[in-house]
């Protein structure tokens, strides 16, 4: 089942950031006495009584030319569209205000789950004050202190509790793949041009957990299911927050985390720009598969060398995706779209593949001897046996003599040595050092 989508919502200096790093363990974000200081994280994967779920602060989703009120509004909204369940925050030092009601109006409108905390109620003086916000009409008011930590644990079984049953259907085993980049590189033209043709779409998968817009469809020709990951809210156009940087950061995240195969979107016409490298930088943490999709190819003048020079450039600027396969397509004259279903699916495979153990030690012993295994302090790096652990991304525990000693320029050797044996073009790999009893 899909992770839960929880937000955070409330008027500005209520306490959503200092509640949202507690609540991820992290103090990260600097918290002031200053009313919308900006913050570093707004999305985040937590747990509580094992139960995943992600979490958006929609606080830091600043829109920075809009006025407050406007803000205000709009990340209600962003809560509305993106969560499963809303945690409505307001300050218990004061009574509620006309923007706790503005955002109470906006709330209404959701049938989702809308739990009330009343945060700053650091003494049992306090926590009496909470029954006038019963009068926002969301029931039984939670008292929290954000800044001690109190209160949130009977607040997040509340939230667990109000997260949507588990689908009764079967599993869902569709290959999921999305598109993120900067805006206008051509991401909903791609995902159009590959909906347009003749894919029998399964189901828009609307209205189910949330309002997201994934759209599943069977590709007769690969003799597949997949389901396409909707990025940038691409396929309901027309919110006023959608162009914000944070919001589209939000939603890249978002679609990276249900992706199996993510396809980064290059301007041919632009190159390579900053932002890029923070979006590719995204996928490439996740441990998602990666492929490098250079768009408007057809909008470049060309010569023999340009497809070459240009993936020297990816080569050099890139160079942590070193991994990914890259793909020059034309979304508009439709070239080489064919290639993008049938990579996602071979990356989707090579990130499943499983090595046998026999095999591993084989190319351990051929690694070794190739390269034997360095020397640190007089004392050499000795690796007596390797298995794989996991899947997505493929895992490899090496039992070694000393952790300390496997440093990472073996690993990435005994990496290349991996990937030059087996197939895992388009996935990352790890490996785990564990140091034999
Ligand atoms: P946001 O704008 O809603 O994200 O609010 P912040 O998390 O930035 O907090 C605003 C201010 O309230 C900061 O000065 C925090 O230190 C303070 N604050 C947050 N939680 C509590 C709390 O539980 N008790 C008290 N007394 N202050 C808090
Ligand atoms: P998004 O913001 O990443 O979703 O980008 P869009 O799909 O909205 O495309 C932005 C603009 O680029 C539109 O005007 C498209 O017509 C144009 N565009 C998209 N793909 C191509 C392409 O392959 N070639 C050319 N020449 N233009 C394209």
């Amino acid at each position: 089942m899909a992770v839960p989508v929880v937000a955070l919502v409330g008027r500005p200096n209520v306490g959503k950031s200092t509640i949202f790093n507690r609540i991820i363990n992290e103090r990260l974000s600097i918290v002031e006495d200053t009313p919308g200081v900006t913050r570093d994280r707004i999305y985040a994967r937590a747990s509580w009584l094992g139960k995943e779920f992600r979490l958006i602060d929609t606080g830091g989703i600043d829109m920075s030319d809009e006025p407050m009120t406007v803000q205000i509004k709009n990340q209600a909204e962003i809560a509305i569209d993106e969560a499963d369940v809303i945690v409505f925050i307001v300050n218990g030092q004061n009574s509620v205000t006309k923007e706790d009601e503005d955002v109470a109006k906006i709330l209404y409108r959701t049938k989702k789950p809308v739990i009330l905390a009343v945060n700053k109620a650091d003494n049992p003086e306090q926590r009496q004050t909470i029954y006038d916000f019963y009068s926002l009409g969301f029931g039984d008011p939670n008292p929290v202190s954000g800044s001690q930590g109190t209160g949130l644990g009977d607040l997040l079984d509340e939230v667990v509790k109000a997260f949507p049953t588990e689908d009764t259907h079967e599993v869902d085993d569709s290959i999921k793949f999305s598109f993120i980049g900067r805006p206008n590189v051509g991401k909903s033209s791609l995902v159009n041009a590959i909906l347009g043709d003749d894919r029998v779409i399964v189901s828009n998968m609307e209205g189910t957990t949330r309002d997201a817009i994934d759209t599943k469809y069977y590709d007769e020709r690969l003799e597949k299911e997949f389901t396409m990951i909707d990025t940038a809210g691409i396929r309901k156009r027309g919110k006023v927050y959608e162009n914000t940087e944070k919001y589209s950061v939000l939603r890249a995240l978002s679609a990276i985390d249900k992706s199996d195969v993510v396809c980064v979107v290059l301007n041919a016409e632009e190159g390579i720009r900053e932002q890029d490298k923070r979006v590719a930088g995204y996928a490439h943490n996740a441990g998602k598969g990666v492929i490098i999709v250079v768009n408007k190819w057809d909008a470049l003048k060309k010569d023999t060398h340009t497809m070459r020079d240009f993936e020297n450039q990816i080569r050099d600027q890139f160079q942590y995706l070193s991994y990914a396969p890259i793909l020059f397509t034309s979304a508009i004259k439709g070239q080489r779209l064919e290639k993008i279903p049938e990579l996602v699916t071979k990356v989707y495979d090579n990130r499943h593949r499983r090595i046998q153990s026999a095999m591993l030690n084989d190319l351990l012993l051929r690694a070794t001897s190739i390269a034997p295994t360095p020397v640190v302090n007089g004392k050499r790096l000795r690796i007596y046996y390797m298995t794989q652990v996991a899947i997505q991304p493929p895992t490899f525990v090496v039992f070694v003599n000393d952790n300390e000693l496997l440093h990472f320029s073996y690993e990435r050797f005994l990496i290349n040595q991996l990937r030059d044996t087996f197939d895992f073009e388009g996935t990352p790999i790890k490996i785990l050092p564990r140091k034999r009893k």
